[in-house]
């Protein structure tokens, strides 16, 4: 049987220089910092302003967009247009895609900006997304509708959500909200879940708040190509700790 220290992780981290809003670089060092601590090799793979000549194809395990302003979200979906069939078979093929915010957005057919523009999208997904002048800004708490229990015993999500954009789907949901605004602020929705593909309006940075989920996309995008049914158990008594005290604030506000 292969052990952790023999495994890989191949990462694309797609412009970090222009879609980094509250810190979503912290998801990809969230990632490689729990990956490494279990002895996982990481590859990271940059696509950049300068260099934009990284694919998303077969050998990619995991992909990370984080949000940022409408001008960074038209490159993002300029990009994903360019290569949107090796984009979508990734998805199809279940690679992990975690797409914040701006870059949730541009997955989907449509974003209307909040000066009514129509801002191209990558037309992945069958997402809407119309933008508001009164935005969502706040901490937000979610009740998992991903089974995270095998990576902690705790089925929520947290994080802080800035957005103009109302969005709605009909695909699963990443949580149901209970405090915040989540899709739209109105449906009680947060985010979307197809195959491995996760979109989500929370900042935070997401994943060292929820090191659940970091766990869960990792196992997933292991799992991809090892036979594992679960990661080495890490220490996370202080993120824990620091993730109740937050929801229950959050909660209690
Ligand atoms: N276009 C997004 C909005 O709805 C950008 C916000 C973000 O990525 N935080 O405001």
């Amino acid at each position: 049987m292969i052990t952790m220290v023999e495994m890989e992780l191949n990462i694309i981290n797609m412009y970090p220089d222009i879609l980094n809003m509250y810190g979503d670089i912290g998801n990809l060092i969230c990632i490689k910092q729990r990956a490494m601590w279990r002895g996982i090799k990481v590859n990271i793979q940059e696509i950049t302003l300068s260099n934009e000549t990284t694919k998303i194809d077969e050998n990619t395990d995991m992909v990370l967009i984080g949000g940022g302003s409408d001008n960074g979200q038209t490159v993002v979906a300029n990009n994903l247009l360019k290569q949107k069939q090796s984009v979508e078979n990734y998805i199809e093929n279940n690679g992990v895609l975690l797409a914040i915010c701006g870059s949730y957005q541009m997955f989907g057919q449509t974003y209307i900006d909040g000066d009514g523009n129509n801002i191209p999208c990558s037309e992945i997904f069958d997402i809407e997304t119309i933008s508001q002048k009164e935005r969502l800004i706040g901490d937000i708490v979610l009740k998992s509708n991903i089974n995270l229990s095998k990576h902690h015993d705790l089925d929520t999500i947290i994080g802080f959500e800035n957005h103009g954009g109302r969005t709605y789907h009909k695909y699963d949901k990443l949580g149901t909200v209970e405090a915040g605004f989540g899709n739209n602020g109105k449906d009680e929705e947060e985010g979307m879940i197809y195959n491995n593909f996760i979109g989500s309006y929370l900042h935070g940075p997401l994943l060292p708040k929820n090191p659940h989920l970091a766990d869960y996309m990792i196992l997933k995008a292991l799992q991809n190509k090892y036979e594992i049914d679960s990661l080495e158990q890490l220490n996370d008594e202080i993120e824990i700790n620091a993730h109740k005290s937050r929801v229950n604030t959050i909660l209690t506000k």
